[in-house]
């Protein structure tokens, strides 16, 4: 059951929920979250001493929070949030989260650490609870103003944390809990956190890269992108099938990879492929460069480690083509996707299984020409079959809002799936320095199971115009769309910073 659909009025004294509409959904739960408790209480038992744990209140991959009442000496009872981390969770992941919320928690709308337990390999983080709204049952009836202030207050928190050289890595809104009704916001989830070169965060100065033992899943992400593993050695390409997944080598050290062609290479043949993986152990070049075709030479390249934790629909452009140096900018750049949702009142905004369906999708909107120019910027060649125009932000927000004034000349949003383009990735400046790049992974198949993304622009016209009136929609600034579009910046050498967003128009007043 998600918390989002309990009120405090719902619960009583007693920690019973006694909330209607929804009793049918808790019933369903009920006997596997009192399951979940009860195994929470034994490997942790210290926590009984001081909490009823009442719900299972979120539960991802590597956590599972609950909602806990508490006793207060003054006879009072407290409300709090406790995370479970996954057993698995590497010592010093858990730290480094502990370390962001307590350096960094409990002010400028950052969620703060209460307590912590700990028995054996079982990590409970306790939180102030903070009651919320999941944007996906909102964001039909937010006003602008709304959605003004909350980008102020989650840039707010961004400043904060990048202050202290922090990167939170997985900005969205299931991660900064927002209650509409007291106007409260709350960053939370430093799961995936990394420190800036200069972070002040002993703990985030280690290379954090895959130290969780288990890859963070996204949903329906294809495996492609993955860590890299351990090296492998594949000194005979074996079948068309292994062939098709990405296979390491482990010398990678003379591997340069350059635009000069030594001969067409029919791609993922047998008697070709055992040509190129001695090609990519004798450090010879590919053909396929600045191509949207990939060749068994680079089919054989290793992956490039980059961290790339996050949710795909909320990647900066660095991140998804895995740019080794990545800062700050990469939480800017997600908060922009939340504003373009916001504005456009579609959640999720960009719906991607995996990095190079995210990629075309930020094309489809901020333009195929300016995403290679920015790729190469920070050293990506980016190639795309097809080139995408960039969409003007107002005229695409209103149209998918339905607020668009007839006859205005819109390029329609071009609806993920079908024939939408492919792309590759791939280093730029091949003469100059090695290639580590394992690129050009998805060759085939990019789009095809790319989910529906802004439905019929007609349809949603009509249901959308209703709820329009009186929120403020029909008066959008220019200054919002302005900051929208220095926030979705694709370089992130110049894009917006959280401390300058705050500076912007748009917040004049606040
Ligand atoms: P995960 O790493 O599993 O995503 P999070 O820290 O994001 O863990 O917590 C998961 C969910 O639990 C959040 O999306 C939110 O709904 C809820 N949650 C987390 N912390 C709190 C809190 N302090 N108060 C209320 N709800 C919380
Ligand atoms: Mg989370
Ligand atoms: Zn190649």
């Amino acid at each position: 059951m998600e918390l989002s659909s309990i009120s405090a009025e719902d619960i009583s004294t007693d920690g019973c929920i006694i909330k209607s509409d929804r009793t049918k959904r808790i019933n369903k739960v009920s006997r596997d979250v009192e399951v979940d408790i009860e195994l929470l209480y034994k490997a942790v038992p210290q926590l009984a001493k001081v909490f009823h744990i009442i719900d299972k209140i979120g539960e991802g991959t590597f956590s599972s929070v609950y909602l806990g009442e508490a006793r207060m000496r003054d006879g009072r009872k407290e409300m709090f949030a406790l995370k479970h981390l996954i057993p698995t969770s590497h010592p010093t992941r858990i730290a480094a989260e502990l370390q962001c919320l307590t350096v960094a928690g409990g002010r400028e709308n950052v969620m703060g650490v209460t307590y912590c337990f700990r028995r054996e390999d079982h990590v409970v983080i306790v939180m102030p609870y903070m009651e919320h709204q999941a944007i996906v049952d909102i964001i039909g009836s937010l006003s602008f103003e709304e959605v003004r202030l909350y980008i102020y207050h989650l840039l707010k928190a961004l400043k904060h944390i990048h202050q202290f050289g922090i990167i939170h890595r997985d900005i969205k809104p299931n991660n900064f809990l927002y209650n509409r009704h007291s106007q409260m916001y709350a960053l939370v989830d430093f799961g995936l956190a990394q420190g800036t070169a200069d972070t002040q965060l002993k703990l985030l100065k280690v290379d954090l890269t895959g130290l969780r033992k288990v890859p963070r899943p996204v949903f329906g992400e294809r495996n492609l992108n993955s860590y890299a593993p351990s090296a492998s050695s594949t000194k005979q390409a074996a079948s068309k099938a292994e062939l098709e997944k990405p296979n390491k080598v482990k010398d990678q050290s003379k591997r340069r990879h350059s635009s000069a062609t030594w001969g067409p290479l029919p791609v993922r043949s047998q008697s070709c492929s055992q040509k190129a993986q001695r090609s990519v152990q004798q450090g010879l070049t590919c053909n396929c460069y600045l191509t949207d075709r990939v060749c068994n030479i680079c089919m054989a390249r290793k992956q490039q480690v980059a961290p790339r934790a996050g949710t795909p629909g909320f990647r900066a452009p660095e991140v998804l083509t895995k740019c080794p140096n990545q800062g700050t900018a990469i939480d800017v750049w997600s908060a922009g996707v939340i504003l373009l949702s916001l504005l456009s009142g579609r959640y999720p905004f960009f719906k991607a299984s995996d990095d190079l369906i995210a990629l075309t999708q930020i094309m489809t909107i901020r333009g195929s020409k300016e995403t290679i120019q920015a790729a190469k910027k920070f050293g990506k060649a980016v190639v795309c079959s097809r080139e995408l125009p960039r969409q003007d932000l107002r005229t695409l927000c209103e149209t998918l809002r339905g607020i668009n004034p007839p006859n205005n000349k819109v390029t329609p949003v071009p609806v993920a799936g079908g024939d939408i383009d492919r792309c590759t990735i791939q280093d730029y400046a091949p003469t100059t320095r090695p290639a580590a790049a394992k690129h050009g992974l998805l060759k085939d198949g990019v789009g095809k199971t790319l989910p529906n993304h802004p439905e019929d622009l007609s349809s949603n016209k009509r249901k959308c115009s209703s709820l329009t009136d009186g929120l403020g929609w029909d008066r959008v600034p220019d200054e919002a769309y302005d900051l929208l579009d220095q926030l979705l910046d694709l370089n992130p050498f110049t894009r917006i910073t959280a401390d300058q967003a705050l500076q912007h128009a748009l917040f004049r007043d606040l």
